[in-house]
């Protein structure tokens, strides 16, 4: 039995949170193609508007994938308190994945059993969202003097990278350290964790070229595959190993992806694959190009520079022993890693309504992928920023998703606490 009215008030809403998830669920805001994004700003403006006086929809126009058929819509609310003072906000993507194969349950039908809420997106992010939005609601409710000001974001697009999004509103001054203070994002890394940031990204494409010639005279001509052949031998023989060996301070979570990580996301090479209805056979030709898209996931004690420069490294080893190897490197997409401080405010502010809520020590993670706190940081300029929420990170765009209805209990508790702890007792 708690004895604290803010906790005891957020059991009493219970059953509001449970309708506010399914209300969400149901509003199928899949990404690609980003459908229903008005919608769920308009459903979130009327439930926000009698405590959140100030309310903005913003279109992310001619971001990518904005299109009149597919706007990116994003909503801001932000309620000022009595006095001035710090403002926490509370940062949500509305978008979800595409389905996919595999459930038994209806994707956008909400079923609660078992005190679980299932659906496309319970857990990533509708259900955090609601918990926010409950969290909000009764400390705004049972400490309306409160000084500073509470935001509540739903943006677009985190899913496909957050540039009609979060990125979008970065740009335009909504993520700032002269608007906002703190940021929490409920992502859903589990009730007891502050995940305090992500490892970078460095995407490439790498092609190498050949000569094309009959395919029954492969001598006279020279092969863009083999040379390839030859790079992903290079990658499996040094680079692989050499990236097992980095271990980083970072505390990633799962503990494998502590090292420097490399996929090679796709591979392609000689003719292109043959139109829809062709019964043809293939012609007989030596490729002239094969091409591969590598995704590099570094540490923050590696720079940018060093990663790129070992993959470069290794090209013009390539070039120097083997004849007729010539290549071209295209870099395609990179971030840099960031982990927020664990003295910061935020995290310190969340910590201790951890301990109160749960009895527990918090748990401080590091996720292995990039998540929209890395706009927040890097153009919002915002360090004091960590990812917060309920539900189990690795039922995130699975069939038959679900979010827990006490965990998300449990971490409304924890954020209405923050709140407190941020604006009354500083
Ligand atoms: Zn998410």
């Amino acid at each position: 039995m708690t004895t604290d009215p803010l906790l005891a008030e957020i059991d009493r809403r219970r059953d509001d949170l449970v309708a506010l998830t399914r209300d969400l669920i149901a509003i199928p805001t899949v990404n690609p193609p980003g459908d229903h994004y008005r919608e769920i700003c308009d459903y979130l403006h009327a439930r926000l508007s009698p405590r959140f006086p100030e309310i903005e929809l913003v279109r992310a126009e001619g971001a990518p994938g904005d299109s009149d058929r597919h706007p990116r819509w994003n909503l801001i609310a932000r309620r000022p308190g009595a006095d001035p003072g710090d403002t926490v906000h509370f940062n949500s993507h509305h978008d979800v994945v595409e389905t996919g194969s595999g459930w038994t349950t209806d994707p956008f039908g909400g079923e609660v059993r078992d005190d679980r809420i299932y659906g496309r997106g319970s857990c990533d992010m509708k259900g955090g969202l609601a918990t926010s939005i409950i969290a909000a609601e009764v400390f705004a409710d049972l400490s309306p003097d409160y000084p500073g000001a509470i935001e509540i974001s739903a943006t677009a697009d985190e899913e496909t990278g957050g540039y009609g999004g979060v990125a979008y509103l970065a740009e335009r001054g909504y993520f700032s350290p002269e608007r906002v203070q703190h940021v929490i994002i409920p992502e859903p890394l589990n009730k007891n964790r502050i995940c305090l940031g992500h490892r970078g990204v460095w995407w490439a494409e790498i092609e190498t070229f050949g000569r094309i010639a009959h395919g029954s005279m492969p001598f006279l001509g020279d092969s863009a595959i083999r040379h390839m052949a030859a790079l992903l031998g290079e990658i499996e023989a040094t680079l692989y190993p050499a990236l097992a060996n980095r271990e980083t301070a970072m505390p990633v979570v799962p503990p494998l992806a502590r090292q420097s990580t490399l996929n090679i996301n796709s591979i392609h090479g000689g003719q292109p694959e043959p139109e829809a209805g062709y019964t043809g056979f293939p012609a007989p030709v030596v490729a002239h190009s094969a091409r591969i898209v590598i995704d590099r996931r570094y540490l923050i004690e590696e720079t940018p520079a060093a990663v790129r420069q070992e993959v470069v490294d290794m090209l013009e080893k390539l070039k120097a022993e083997r004849p007729g190897f010539s290549c071209e490197l295209r870099d395609l997409w990179t971030i840099p890693p960031t982990m927020t401080a664990r003295d910061a405010p935020i995290v310190t502010a969340v910590g201790k309504a951890i301990g109160s809520v749960l009895g527990l020590a918090p748990e401080y993670v590091v996720s292995p992928g990039t998540y929209d706190q890395k706009h927040i940081d890097r153009i919002g300029r915002l360090h004091n920023c960590i990812a917060y929420g309920p539900g189990i990170l690795d039922l995130a765009h699975q069939p038959d998703e679900y979010v827990g209805i006490g965990d998300m209990l449990d971490s409304a508790k924890v954020m209405a606490l923050t709140l407190d702890n941020l604006l009354n007792r500083s």
